[in-house]
C-alpha cells in the first residue's frame, strides 16, 4: 500500500507545495491524482519516488517508511516503483529494445535474461514488432507505450504516472489508460496524476484532488 500521513513539503524558497496531506491507497488499488497546474501533483509523486523528501509527516510505500531509506537505497526503491512521464524520457539515439533492456543491464541482469524480460514487457504493450526501430519514428501513443514498457520491466509493485496522456489525443489516451488498468488487474498498485478531467470521469476509479497543496476531495 501507499500511505501519506500528515505530509507537508516545503521547498527551500519557503513555498509549501503540499500541506498536511493524508490518504492511503490499498495494495492493488488504482487511483487518479488531479488538480490544477501547481496543485502539488508532481511533488507528491516525487516524494513517492524519493526524488524529494517530506518536510513533515510520513510517507509509506509497501509498509516501508521512506524516511528509513538512505539515499544509497534509492536505486532499489525505484525498482519497486515504476514511473511513466509525460514526455517519455526515451533515448532517441538507440532502438526501442535498447531503451527497455538498458535499465535491466544497468542493474546487473545477464544479457539473455534481460533480453527475454525486455521482449516480454514490449509484448505486454503490443510493441514487440517495433523493437528494432528508433523511438523517434513511432507515434506519440507508441512512444508512451515504450515508456510504460520501460516502467514495468522490473515488475514493480507500484506504478506511478505523471500526466501520461498529456500529449495524446482522446483515443490514444484511452488506450494508454487501458494498459494501466491491465497492469492494475494483475495486482499492481497504480497512481496516475492527470488534469484530464474528461478522461478521469469516464473511468471507474478513485479520484484524489489537490488544490494549492491541500487534499480537498477523495472519492469515486
Ligand atoms: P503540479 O504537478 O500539480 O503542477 P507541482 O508539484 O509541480 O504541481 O508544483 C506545486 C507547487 O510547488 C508549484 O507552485 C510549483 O511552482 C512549486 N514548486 C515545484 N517544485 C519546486 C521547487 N523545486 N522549488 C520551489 N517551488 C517548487
Ligand atoms: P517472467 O516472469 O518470465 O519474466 P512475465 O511474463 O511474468 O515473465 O513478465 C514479463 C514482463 O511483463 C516483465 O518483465 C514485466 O515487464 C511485465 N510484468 C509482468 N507482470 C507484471 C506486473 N504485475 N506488473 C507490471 N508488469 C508486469
Amino acid at each position: 500500500m501507499i500511505s501519506f500521513d500528515n505530509v507537508t513539503k516545503r521547498y527551500p524558497n519557503g513555498y509549501d507545495a503540499l500541506s498536511q496531506v493524508s490518504f492511503s491507497l490499498d495494495k492493488g488499488e488504482m487511483a487518479f491524482l488531479t488538480g490544477h497546474s501547481g496543485a502539488g501533483k508532481s511533488t507528491l509523486l516525487k516524494l513517492l519516488m524519493l526524488m524529494e523528501r517530506p518536510s513533515n509527516g510520513r510517507v509509506l510505500v509497501g509498509d516501508q517508511d521512506l524516511a528509513s531509506l538512505a539515499n544509497s537505497q534509492i536505486p532499489y526503491h525505484r525498482r519497486r516503483v515504476g514511473v511513466v512521464f509525460q514526455n517519455h524520457q526515451l533515448l532517441f539515439d538507440r532502438s526501442v529494445f535498447d531503451n527497455i533492456v538498458l535499465p535491466l543491464r544497468i542493474c546487473g541482469f545477464d544479457p539473455a535474461d534481460a533480453a527475454r524480460r525486455a521482449r516480454a514487457a514490449l509484448d505486454k504493450v503490443g510493441l514487440l514488432s517495433k523493437e528494432k526501430l528508433n523511438p523517434v519514428v513511432l507515434s506519440g501513443g507508441e512512444q508512451q507505450r515504450v515508456g510504460i514498457a520501460r516502467a514495468i520491466v522490473h515488475k514493480p509493485q507500484f506504478l506511478l504516472a505523471d500526466e501520461p496522456t498529456g500529449n495524446l489525443d482522446p483515443k490514444l489516451s484511452e488506450e494508454v489508460m487501458r494498459l494501466f488498468q491491465q497492469f492494475n488487474q494483475v495486482g499492481t498498485t497504480v497512481l496516475i496524476a492527470s488534469h484530464d478531467l474528461g478522461l478521469i470521469a469516464r473511468m471507474p476509479h478513485r479520484v484524489i484532488t489537490l488544490n494549492q497543496g491541500r487534499l480537498v476531495s477523495d472519492g469515486k
